[in-house]
């Protein structure tokens, strides 16, 4: 099926506020922005635009939501992908997706490309195999050279996994910046704890910081988990505030899940 050739984009409300924590990120991140607000300040220093971001580490930690809120800062359109649908059986759809969506990218411009998980494209190729990954990969690599100044299309890839990545992928004037995400500290724990309970009623004995303490070793996905599974928990008990019994439920149930995950792994 090689219908799914209308590459599609948003302009997203999403903006670094949105983004709890990960200060130092973000400082990274607002010459990113300046780059594709003010090109032409650079272009006249003679300046290299970066064209590729990557954002690696550990999943749930924000990378798509980063990838958003760059689009929503400069107002470009945002080309949300995975590498996986670029996977195709037969040999040359997926190069073909890339280049539409570069088309299109291009027409749209200012213009993000996300792509999640880039690993399914992006993996070291093995030397003398043109399978149809390669190609895809090859035509992704085309794209990103035949890049003019002018453009205004910025890449961001994210993958768990670096080290898997094919170094022509890595290389300067490709994917050149390496940003990496790693799990959230306890100040940006209490930040996202505190994004995702803003709309909800908490009832005075919840202790944010606390639970900040007591969620080392969680991502902002695992933490967004906790705040609506203790809301739901405090529905099904019919109460109106959610209280601190409710979220030690919720951590618990996050937590084992993980536990059980992790034996299965063994
Ligand atoms: P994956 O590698 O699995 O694709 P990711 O790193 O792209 O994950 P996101 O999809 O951006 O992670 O984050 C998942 C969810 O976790 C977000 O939609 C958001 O609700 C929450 N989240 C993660 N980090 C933060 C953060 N710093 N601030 C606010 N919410 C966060």
């Amino acid at each position: 099926d090689s219908n799914n050739e209308d590459a599609s984009f948003s302009k997203p409300k999403t903006t670094f506020k949105d983004v709890a924590g990960l200060d130092e990120v973000k400082e990274e991140l607002v010459e990113i922005v300046d780059f594709i607000k003010n090109p032409d300040k650079y272009k006249k220093m003679g300046a290299q635009v970066p064209k590729g971001i990557l954002f690696y580490g550990p999943p749930g930690t924000g990378k798509t939501l980063l990838a958003a809120s760059i689009a929503g800062e400069t107002n470009s359109a945002f080309f949300n992908t995975t590498g996986s649908e670029f996977v195709e059986k037969y040999v040359g759809v997926g190069a073909k997706r890339v280049r539409t969506l570069f088309e299109k990218a291009r027409k749209e411009a200012p213009s993000i490309i996300f792509i999640d998980e880039i690993d399914a494209i992006g993996a070291k190729r093995h030397l003398e195999s043109n399978n149809e990954k390669d190609q895809t990969l090859n035509q992704l690599l085309v794209e990103m050279d035949g890049f003019n100044k002018d453009n205004n299309v910025i890449m961001i890839g994210a993958t768990n996994r670096l080290d898997l990545l094919d170094e022509a992928l890595t290389r300067p004037g490709r994917f050149d910046r390496h940003i990496y995400i790693g799990n959230p500290n306890y100040f940006t724990r209490h930040e996202i704890l505190k994004v995702h309970t803003k709309d909800k009623p908490l009832c005075d004995e919840v202790n944010l910081e606390e639970i900040a303490k007591k969620t080392h070793g969680l991502s902002g996905a695992h933490l967004a988990n906790i705040a609506n599974e203790s809301a739901i928990i405090a529905v099904r008990e019919g109460v109106s505030q959610i209280k601190k019994h409710h979220f030690d439920k919720a951590i618990e149930r996050i937590v084992a899940g993980l536990e059980s995950k992790n034996s299965k792994l063994i």
